[in-house]
Formats: C-alpha cells, sequence, structure tokens
C-alpha cells in the first residue's frame, strides 16, 4: 500500500515537474543599420542616444553585425512617392523554446520583440545634414519621426490628437510643437510592463504641409 502510494506520488510529481514552464519577454532593440552609407549610419547613432536619453535608459542600440541584432533600419528610394510615406516601422515577435533539465524539466518560451524600420532615402538624408545641430528644423523633423516609427516597432498605434508623436502625419520643417514627454511615458510604460501602455486618446486635427507617416 505504501509502495503504491509512493510510486503514485512519484508519478504525480513526475507529471507535475515536467510540466513547469515559464514565459519571458524581451524587449532589447538591437538595431543593425543596413547600409554602406557612414553619414546615415552615423545620424542613427546620434537618434538612438538621444532616444536613450529621454526613455532614461538604453531601450535602442545599434549593432555591427546583423546575426547580433533583433531589429533593422533600411533606407528606401523614393519611399514617399509610394503613398507619400516617409517611413514605415512594424513590430516583430521571435519565439524560442528552449527545455533544461533531464528529470525536472524546464520549459522555456522565449518571446524576442524586434522592430523593422524603413525611411525614405532622399528625405533621410537631407535631414540627415543637420544631425549635428539639435535646434536645427531638420534635427526636430528626423527626431520625430525616428521617435513615430520605434513607436510602431513598441506596439503602438496612431493617436487622432495632433501634437502626438503617434500622430499620422508630420510637418516636412519639424517645426510643429511635439508632446514627447507623453510618447516616452508611454514608451518607458511598454518596456517595464506592455498592460500599463496608455490608451490612445481620441479627438482629430488637420495638417497642410504634412507627410504621412
Ligand atoms: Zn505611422
Amino acid at each position: 500500500m505504501l509502495k503504491r502510494l509512493l510510486s503514485f506520488i512519484l508519478v504525480s510529481f513526475f507529471a507535475l515537474a515536467c510540466r513547469e514552464s515559464h514565459v519571458e519577454e524581451v524587449k532589447n532593440f538591437r538595431i543593425f543599420v543596413e547600409t554602406d552609407t557612414p553619414a546615415l549610419k552615423y545620424s542613427v547613432q546620434i537618434l538612438v542616444a538621444d532616444y536613450n536619453r529621454h526613455v532614461g535608459f538604453t531601450a535602442l542600440s545599434v549593432v555591427d553585425k546583423k546575426e547580433d541584432s533583433t531589429s533593422t533600419i533600411h533606407f528606401q528610394k523614393d519611399l514617399a512617392d509610394d503613398g507619400r510615406k516617409l517611413g514605415l516601422g512594424q513590430w516583430t515577435a521571435l519565439q524560442k523554446q528552449t527545455v533544461a533539465g533531464q528529470f525536472n524539466q524546464t520549459e522555456t518560451m522565449t518571446i524576442e520583440y524586434g522592430m523593422e524600420l524603413i525611411f525614405d532615402l532622399d528625405n533621410f538624408l537631407e535631414k540627415a545634414a543637420y544631425i549635428q545641430d539639435p535646434e536645427s528644423e531638420g534635427y526636430q523633423h528626423l527626431f520625430h519621426l525616428f521617435c513615430h516609427e520605434v513607436g510602431h516597432g513598441m506596439q503602438m498605434d496612431h493617436t487622432h490628437t495632433e501634437g502626438s508623436v503617434m500622430f499620422p502625419s508630420i510637418s516636412i520643417h519639424g517645426s510643429d510643437a511635439v508632446d514627447f514627454d507623453d510618447y516616452f511615458r508611454s514608451v518607458r510604460a511598454f518596456l517595464d510592463d506592455p498592460t500599463s501602455m496608455v490608451s490612445a486618446q481620441q479627438g482629430h486635427g488637420t495638417g497642410h504641409r504634412h507627410r504621412q507617416l
């Protein structure tokens, strides 16, 4: 009787042990910049540094090898002529399953989030000429554009509030007042806890001399 009970306990324990699994989410965006143009690579590095400064910690990093990356940026000529877009951003998720241990097996499901961003080549190059001057309209346009597409890469949707970073159009001169504080609060919330995302505010706005994002 004791022996049967013991084996029952052992079997139950084994079955229970086998089922032990957990999910890990990785939001460490390691970006590979797909270009041979040094000015573009350099500009992305400056924008990434400014982005991290606003977040308050390293949210994005630039890597030299594609195999070390979770995310990509590339530049496309005439993207702006195709639907008048200056940039496109989307998020990606890669699932990996690892099993550790022989008897007490632990199953880990890792979800590694990444992003794929595309920028219009001519627009980016033109504004990159001002990359050393954060006060310039060119820089402000580029930073706004970069933040918007990275926002999509962090699963943010468009908002209808003019002045929001996630508003679907941008001034070609980058001179609009943009609410970066609200945006970076959402970024920090996403990186710490995706369920605490600030919901999009409703409103409406019109734009002229604006390009779609
Ligand atoms: Zn957009």
